[in-house]
């Protein structure tokens, strides 16, 4: 994965400002209309400063690895794919001259509309709740999402059934059409995608109905999600192409966040579950066997005599499920030693007893 700090040349800690600053200076340097200038290098310090330089993107980056922002709502196309630059639109560039980046990005071909790269279908992201329960032993959800999918109708096409598509004649079947524009940088020219055929660069004969032709539509999905065994709150699961669909081009990643609720007793650490188990005096000192609540229900335990304040006890296999294997981390369960806060006559004379014993 991209570390977009390093391509900024950037601290993780660093400022906001730091960053802004840090881009305008790579930016200026590695503008392809500069004797420096380098497209390839230029495209990938925009890409960090989108993220980077957005305090909500950064901060899910710096989460997650990569920026989510931008789901189901978002509008436009190339969604995750497409950064969203409107951010820093006229920044003081190079040379002190004021430039609008939407016309030196347009010109890249940015924002997933552009001539190089494919569209692509938004990213979706959801949050998603479970019981502590569910996270150790895996669940089942199905979610209905209403967002933009294939037609089903026409498969995407966006041709009535049983018409004939022709080639588009605004690109002459390329998909794609050159064009040239002026920029404060000079004359710079771009290959769009058509947008008559969506760059497939084929038109129906008749429209599909359902769709108008657009080969995709809005329409409610049901989802089934299968979260597996041991997930940890705030984790991610990537469902590939799950997202929204786009025509001619890719359909987006469905992102489901994952909450976890705590449990009354037990807590997690790693693939070890935790608990604690009140344990009396005498049975500190005599042995005994206890019950312990586990996510199975509960089960017996034994204590040894003599065990002490703070000591841990292991129940075997009863923890996290360690991946596909029937390998699971272990149950641990701390003891707590319950003084006694008042003792009788009778207790008194014993306990007394055993102090003149050495005990
Ligand atoms: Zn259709
Ligand atoms: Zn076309």
């Amino acid at each position: 994965m991209k570390n977009y700090y390093e391509t900024l040349g950037v601290t993780k800690s660093a400022s906001h400002d730091e960053i802004k600053k840090a881009f305008r200076k790579l930016a200026a340097q590695y503008h392809p209309d500069k004797k420096t200038g380098d497209e390839a290098k230029f495209k990938e310090i925009s890409e960090a400063y989108a993220v980077l330089g957005d305090e909500k993107k950064r901060a899910e980056y710096d989460a997650y690895g990569r920026s989510y922002s931008g789901g189901a709502g978002a509008q436009g196309q190339g969604g995750f794919g497409g950064f969203d630059f409107s951010g820093f639109q006229g920044f003081g560039g190079a040379n002190g001259v004021e430039f609008d980046l939407n016309d030196i990005f347009e010109g890249f071909g940015f924002g997933g509309n552009g001539g190089g790269r494919r569209a692509r279908g938004n990213d979706v992201a959801i949050d998603i709740e479970l019981t502590f329960e569910e996270s150790i032993f895996g669940a089942k959800r199905s979610v209905t999402l209403t967002k933009v999918n294939q037609c089903a109708t026409c498969d995407g096409s966006g041709a009535k059934k049983g018409t004939t598509m022709e080639t588009c004649a605004h690109c002459n079947g390329q998909g794609k059409v050159r064009e040239a524009r002026q920029t404060i940088m000079g004359q710079m020219v771009s290959v769009r995608e058509c947008s008559h055929c969506a760059g497939t660069g084929k038109i129906p004969k008749e429209r599909c109905a359902d769709c108008h032709g657009d080969g995709v539509r809005r329409q409610a999905e049901s989802i089934d999600i299968v979260i597996p065994a041991g997930v940890q709150n705030g984790e991610m699961i990537r469902m590939t192409g799950r997202g929204e669909a786009v025509k001619g081009g890719t359909s987006g990643d469905l992102y489901v966040k994952l909450h976890v609720g705590k449990h009354a007793s037990i807590t997690r650490d790693g693939e070890t579950l935790r608990s604690t188990l009140h344990v009396k005096l005498t049975d500190a000192l005599l042995g005994g066997t206890y019950t312990v609540a586990t996510l199975e229900g509960d089960m017996p335990l034994d204590i040894p005599a003599g065990v002490t304040h703070g000591e841990t006890l292991r129940i075997k296999n009863r923890g996290v499920p360690k991946g596909r294997s029937s390998d699971r981390g272990d149950f641990l369960v701390t003891v707590e030693i319950d003084m006694p806060k008042k003792l009788s006559k009778s207790a008194k004379k014993i306990i007394e007893e055993l102090r003149a014993e050495g005990v």
